[in-house]
């Protein structure tokens, strides 16, 4: 073999394992995360910089039982208004069941001389999004979602060796994104996308050890919906559930980044805040309770506008605290207050 040849040869072994070293580390990255959303981003930006392009956006199942998948909201770059966010892929087009045969990345472009693809409405709407390439993830034995990218940087075809890595990535990507999914499905409660008390509960737990550990604040928020029973005899069980999903919205939509909006169980919810001391507690309470307060809901079989107010119990984490059950004790007395002072209020615990 020639010096030339040869140093060919060496450059396509060592991109070879540096490709292979790169997989290991996205797929250690993607196996530690099972944080749903954190590891959609993980994958798209992986994406973004792996191929050079500046267009990457994942298709994933919208629900439990839906036959559809949606564009996730954390895509990067494509040009994309409410229209093509909305675009539902359903899983028996035509597309969709050319990928399950052949799972692995594939040019649009090739998709387009076959004839049978050529007019599935899935196709033409990826080529008018200026996709580039499909790559199907796979999970059990089926597809469960979709990878699309846009054109290179450099203006040049994807390589066979990316179209390569894709298929490997998406094969990572696949049984990582199914593993979160299910982890999410068994951590979140389904009507009010609060965390269930399990996961309150075990959270709970490690940020208590974690101010032991690093002498750190925790605040504990415990919110109950006012004579909730007399709303639901006024407007039934059904309007009922209306309101207990937008009250799980405000603690939701509150929470700052490291916070945990939970169910505690009915029409209790909580907040736990690490690194808050009692007066952030004070004023998320206060802030949670006012945004309730000025809600107004539609009862969804009348149509008249319904209000509720809270109560907010807050308490704060004591090194003297064994338990969780010190700390929730100490939040549920302050609630039982803000009860007895005349509701809609926020207290925090007091000796
Ligand atoms: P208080 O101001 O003292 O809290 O009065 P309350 O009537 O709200 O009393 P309590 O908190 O004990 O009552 C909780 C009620 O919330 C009883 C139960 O029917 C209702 N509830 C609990 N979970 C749900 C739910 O998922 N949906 C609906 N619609 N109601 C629920
Ligand atoms: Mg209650
Ligand atoms: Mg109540």
């Amino acid at each position: 073999m020639s010096q030339s040849a040869n140093e060919f040869v060496i450059e396509h072994y060592e991109k070879k394992i540096y490709d292979q070293k790169q997989l290991l580390e996205i797929s250690k990255a993607l196996n530690s995360t099972l944080d749903y959303r954190y590891l959609i981003d993980a994958i798209l930006n992986i994406c973004l910089a792996q191929l050079q392009t500046l267009n990457a956006a994942m298709y994933l199942e919208t629900e439990v039982d839906s036959q559809l998948f949606r564009m996730e909201q954390s895509f990067k770059g494509f040009d994309i208004g409410p229209k093509e966010l909305n675009y539902e892929i359903p899983m028996d087009s035509p597309l969709i069941h050319f990928l399950a045969e052949k799972p692995k990345a594939t040019l649009l472009s090739y998709i387009l001389t076959i004839p049978e693809l050529s007019e599935d409405p899935v196709v033409i709407f990826l080529k008018e999004l200026n996709a580039e390439i499909i790559v199907p993830l796979n999970a059990k034995g089926r597809v469960n979602g979709l990878l699309i990218l846009g054109e290179k940087m450099i203006l040049s075809e994807y390589l066979e060796e990316e179209k390569e890595f894709m298929t490997t990535l998406a094969s990572l990507a696949g049984i990582a994104v199914e593993n979160a999914r299910l982890y999410e499905l068994a951590t979140v409660d389904m009507m009010t996308s609060l965390k269930v008390h399990h996961y309150f509960q075990t959270k709970l737990k490690e940020e208590m050890d974690r101010c032991r550990k690093k002498s750190t604040k925790l605040t504990l928020l415990f919110t109950d919906v006012d004579k909730f029973k007399v709303f639901n005899d006024t407007y039934g069980h059904q309007a009922g559930d209306v309101v207990l999903i937008e009250v799980a919205k405000q603690l939701i939509d509150h929470a700052g980044r490291h916070d945990i909006a939970a169910r505690y169980g009915g029409e209790e919810f909580c907040l736990v805040m690490p690194g808050a001391d009692e007066d952030a507690g004070f004023e998320m309470g206060e802030r949670i309770r006012k945004a309730v307060e000025a809600m107004s809901v539609k009862n969804p079989n009348t149509g008249e506008e319904m209000k509720v107010t809270l109560s907010v119990g807050i308490s704060s984490f004591q090194t003297s605290d064994r338990n969780n059950k010190d700390l929730i004790e100490r939040a549920d007395k302050a609630l039982y207050q803000a009860k007895h002072s005349g509701r809609n209020r926020t207290i925090c615990y007091k000796q």
